[in-house]
């Protein structure tokens, strides 16, 4: 049991599987096998630092390896712990199967706060960690690839990448081991925004379907909607940054571990971000209310609220004083079982975790394929592209004799190049997978939430998996 007495993380997982495994006509026990962490593996070690040796404990869950390579975030954190890992391993198996990207899923686990060392003694934790996974084979671009989550970036990813080269030099895949790497270091342009842009994308097209929109008790598009953000880190920037300049969602407050910032007018985002970033919080920030108690800022009125931090944020404590009509959920876990039940009862609409965050781990797919075939998206064709277009023009302008218009032409013109691939390809895999989310959901009777159809959709998908190998 958690906090207020719900069920733990690993717990409510489980059982919104088991919830919507009851759905579905499934051969008796394979719900279970899909539910089963295939190996964990822990993992202490120590660093020396002048004055002494500190010792660290970290863990890798491989959830379901269905399909290999396994795939999650690596987590630095003081809460971290082994069902937390295990919990978010299995969420990653079902976002993969979810959003159709074939791979199973894992998570890493370091018991660390980042904030307590300098980069330097970062850099000599991080690459001692991956060594230890590296040598039992709980890193490598066949078996389990990690990916930033909270507490770590692109810097740490470039750190896991140069030792696993160090130690496994005849690898030609060998940068393939992790993702989230930055792009000159063979990462992809997009991934560090992916997962707050695969919110936008995933909201988006929650609002494409007025019927949608009408569960939650709401009208009309994105644009005047107003949101609360927890968490400015890497999901809830991108995600409250793109949704306000590009779909006029008014971002009314922001929660941070300090507390948490209110404005009726709508904050600037970038301006908070660059706050944060030179006071390390946002008390003082000017222009906007205070509130020390961020957390009490969870149950402010808006339209949409987006956890963008940490696991068990809404629990039945405060799930009756949510006042949001949707709560589109960017983190892993931010709503416990109970809070769950709490708030479909009430009629708030959940985009669920499971679907609305898979931003990243589908951007890391593509980084991972751009790796294994060494070639960066768009080279081959984007000249090619560009030509083609230029001939249509004079085509164009030939048949009819006149010209076309400027911003029709340099649109003509346009060959793609890595990011719009990227978006483009982001784009396509939210909204096919909300497509599968909204038919199932509207086919099965006993389907009531767009949790359990999620789940249900990547149940079916394992299932087939899992029989047609032979279990
Ligand atoms: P991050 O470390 O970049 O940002 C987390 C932010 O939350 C930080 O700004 C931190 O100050 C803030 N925070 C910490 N405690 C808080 C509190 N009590 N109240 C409010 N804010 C608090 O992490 P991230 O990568 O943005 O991940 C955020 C969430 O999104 C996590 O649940 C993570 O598992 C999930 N997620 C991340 C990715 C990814 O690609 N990074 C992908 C899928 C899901």
């Amino acid at each position: 049991m958690g906090v207020n007495k719900d069920s733990s993380f690993l717990e409510g997982v489980n059982r919104m599987l088991d919830q919507a495994a009851e759905t579905l006509d499934l051969p008796p026990g394979l719900a279970g096998q899909i539910k089963a962490c295939n190996a964990v593996y822990q993992v202490s070690f120590s660093v020396g630092f002048r004055g002494g040796y500190q010792i660290f404990r970290g863990w890798c869950a491989l959830h379901s390896t269905h399909r290999l390579p396994t795939k999650g975030g690596m987590r630095y954190s003081p809460s971290v712990n082994q069902e937390e890992v295990e919990a978010l391993a299995a969420l990653m198996t079902y976002k993969c199967a979810l959003v159709n990207v074939p791979f199973g899923g894992s998570k890493t686990g370091l018991c660390i706060d980042p904030r307590d060392y300098d980069a330097h003694q970062l850099e000599r934790i991080t690459r001692r960690f991956a060594r230890e996974l590296a040598q039992k084979g709980f890193i490598s671009p066949s078996t389990n690839v990690p990916a930033p989550d909270m507490g770590t970036s692109s810097r740490e990813m470039a750190w896991i990448a140069d030792t696993y080269r160090n130690l496994f030099p005849h690898d030609v895949n060998a940068i393939a081991c992790v993702t989230g790497k930055p792009p000159t270091q063979s990462g992809i342009t997009g991934r560090t925004e992916a997962t707050g842009r695969g919110v936008q994308y995933g909201l988006r097209e929650f609002f494409r379907y007025p019927e949608d929109v009408k569960k939650a008790g709401l009208e009309g598009g994105l644009n005047g909607k107003t949101a609360i953000v927890q968490g400015l880190g890497k999901v809830g920037y991108h995600a409250a940054k793109f949704l306000q300049a590009e779909d006029g969602v008014r971002i009314v407050a922001i929660i941070e571990h300090d507390g948490a910032v209110l404005s009726e007018n709508g904050l600037c985002v970038e301006a908070v971000k660059d706050y944060i970033q030179e006071k390390g919080g946002l008390a003082g920030y000017p222009d906007a209310k205070f509130i020390k108690e961020g957390n009490a800022v969870l149950e402010a009125e808006c339209d949409i609220l987006i956890p963008a931090a940490l696991g068990g944020q809404i629990t039945s404590e405060n799930a009756g004083r949510i006042r949001a009509r949707i709560v589109a959920e960017a983190a892993n876990g931010p709503t416990t079982y109970e809070a769950n039940e709490i708030l479909k009862e009430r009629g708030t609409v959940i985009i669920p975790d499971v679907y609305l965050n898979a931003g990243g781990v589908i951007v890391s797919y593509f980084e991972w394929i751009r790796n294994i075939s060494h070639i960066r998206f768009g080279r081959m064709g984007r000249r090619f592209e560009e030509n083609k277009g230029l001939l249509t023009i004079e085509a164009i302008e030939a048949t009819t004799g006149q010209a076309v218009p400027e911003k029709i032409r340099e649109q003509l013109i346009y060959g793609a190049q890595e990011i719009d691939l990227v978006r483009s390809g982001l784009d396509d895999s939210m909204r096919l997978a909300y497509e599968e989310i909204r038919e199932l959901h509207s086919e099965r009777e006993n389907v009531t939430d767009l949790r359990t159809a999620a789940f249900a959709v990547a149940i079916e998908k394992i299932a087939r998996a899992h029989l047609e190998m032979g279990v």
